[in-house]
């Protein structure tokens, strides 16, 4: 029998909340490495989903998302994108989701769920970057908390990557630094943890921790007793990270 291979782009048509001008949007649905190469680069770049209008343009970005998986075998992530799954209200879809992989888990396979496609890129991005998507979480609320105390309405954030500045380089700005010394100046030629952060008014702040944050946010999850991966789906996001932290302020 010949394999029913669903299609890896669709065709869909938006229309413009602003103009109303209907255009043709290119979705993809499968992104398999292994059928689907350039993929990664797609969903890293994130034009696909950031969809503006063709006649109005600028003023319409609007991000899109829509039920969609990553698979990545050499890198053994597996990621499946269903929209909505990180609200409140979508509880139960990934129990759903585990139900349904019963039988197939694959302990060696890292799976996630995410809610849209910036959470996809972020958990590639840390898989990338070797490190533990939890602890990339745990970060969040740190600099969501400083944003929100200088008056900043905040959507969400999502990682983007790691860089080791200059050392004789000013320290930057948006950044949160922490000393391992209480009284001590922080080492600033240290790697810095840096996130996208999206405020509701759809501006995007770049903000950062250094390696003594995160390093204090996996020791907090090292105490926490976490458990390894065991090939089922997990979603680990903003408001899961939240609640660890809340959990851990009660101990
Ligand atoms: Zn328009």
């Amino acid at each position: 029998m010949e394999e029913k291979i669903p299609g890896l782009i669709r065709h869909s048509w938006g229309k413009c909340m602003q103009c109303g001008t209907i255009s043709e949007i290119e979705e993809y649905h499968g992104l398999d490495l292994t059928r689907n190469p350039e993929g990664k680069e797609k969903l890293l770049k994130g034009e696909f989903f950031q969809w503006s209008c063709p006649k109005c343009g600028m003023g319409m970005k609007m991000d899109t998302a829509w039920p969609c998986w990553y698979l990545d075998p050499e890198a053994k992530l597996g990621i499946s994108l269903v929209p909505g799954i990180d609200s409140s209200e979508a509880e139960g879809e990934l129990q759903i989701m585990n139900q349904n992989l019963e039988g197939l888990v694959q302990p060696d396979i890292k799976r996630r769920a995410a809610g849209n496609f910036y959470a996809m890129q972020e958990i590639v991005r840390a898989h990338d970057a070797g490190l533990d998507d939890r602890v990339v979480q745990l970060v969040k609320p740190l600099i969501i908390g400083q944003l929100q105390s200088q008056g900043e309405v905040v959507w969400n954030g999502f990682f983007q990557g790691v860089s080791t500045p200059d050392p004789e380089e000013e320290p930057v700005h948006a950044v949160l630094y922490a000393s391992l010394d209480p009284d001590g100046i922080p080492a600033y030629g240290q790697p810095i943890y840096w996130y996208d952060i999206h405020l509701t008014d759809r501006k995007v702040v770049h903000s950062g921790v250094n390696e003594v944050l995160f390093q204090m946010c996996q020791q907090m999850l090292e105490q926490s007793g976490a458990q390894p991966d065991d090939g089922r789906f997990h979603l680990y996001d903003l408001n899961w990270a939240i609640r660890f932290h809340d959990r851990m302020q009660q101990r």
